[in-house]
């Protein structure tokens, strides 16, 4: 059912890399269910997925021990209320995306020592500058990076963002770029326990620029699964 358009994606991502002189296997592709029942997810799995990735706690507790030993990776790429962490946490995610308070990265980390388990974890920059939008402001990025590294069961991987909803693909370029930015500087610090590695940047309708401005995460629904639908 899906492997037609798992294949097509592969190869569009794979063109995109190489046409910027980038290797195609460091970039991750995350398929975002969001709405659609474990049996979808189950059957993409089949059909050529590897990491699977989802934006509620209530939803991943649903689905993803239906989906046990068929994913290479699961990744949360949604807000994180702290009432959520330890149900999170009983999902074993490889990678949380999207960590943008001090105080919900505490609670993290409280919860990982109480179980003995260090969680990856990216910073969630909003460079948008909606402020309907997660993520810290870019200028509060060295105080969390100080901060966090002194939270011993949390690992820094890297960034994450979400590109301005506009068909202005200047302003969504500004975006990724802006995110490719921070990343490197910040990489040049060298913050102790910090290894910044993933840049998680790039949605169905913008992870061609996404790819060109330097993701190596990036995170497909529609285009995989359709069309969302929030009602059912
Ligand atoms: C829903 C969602 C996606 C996927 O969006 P599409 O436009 O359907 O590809 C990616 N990232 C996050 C954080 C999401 O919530």
């Amino acid at each position: 059912m899906f492997n037609e358009i798992i294949s097509d994606i592969k190869t569009k991502v794979e063109t995109y890399a190489k046409e910027c002189g980038r290797k195609p296997e460091e970039i991750k592709i995350l398929a975002v269910s969001k709405t659609h029942p474990a049996e979808i997810v189950k059957q993409s799995l089949l059909d050529g997925i590897e990491n699977i990735a989802e934006n509620k706690v209530q939803e991943a507790e649903l689905k993803i021990p239906l989906l046990n030993g068929l994913y290479k990776e699961f990744h949360y790429i949604g807000h994180l209320q702290s009432n959520k962490i330890n149900k999170l946490l009983k999902l074993n995610p490889d990678l949380i995306h999207s960590i943008d308070k001090i105080s919900t990265a505490e609670k993290l980390n409280t919860a990982c020592q109480a179980i003995n388990r260090v969680q990856n974890i990216l910073i969630e920059v909003n460079t948008s500058g909606e402020e309907s939008k997660n993520g810290i402001d870019p200028i509060l990025l060295e105080d969390f990076f100080v901060k966090i590294s002194k939270l011993e069961n949390l690992k820094i991987k890297g960034l994450m963002t979400i590109g301005t909803l506009t068909e202005d693909v200047n302003e969504i370029r500004r975006c990724f770029r802006q995110l490719k930015y921070l990343f490197d500087i910040h990489k040049l610090r060298n913050f102790e326990n910090i290894s910044l590695e993933y840049l998680s940047m790039g949605m169905s309708n913008d992870y061609k620029i996404a790819i060109e401005e330097g993701s190596n995460i990036i995170r497909l629904g529609s285009i995989i699964y359709g069309n969302r639908n929030y009602n059912k």
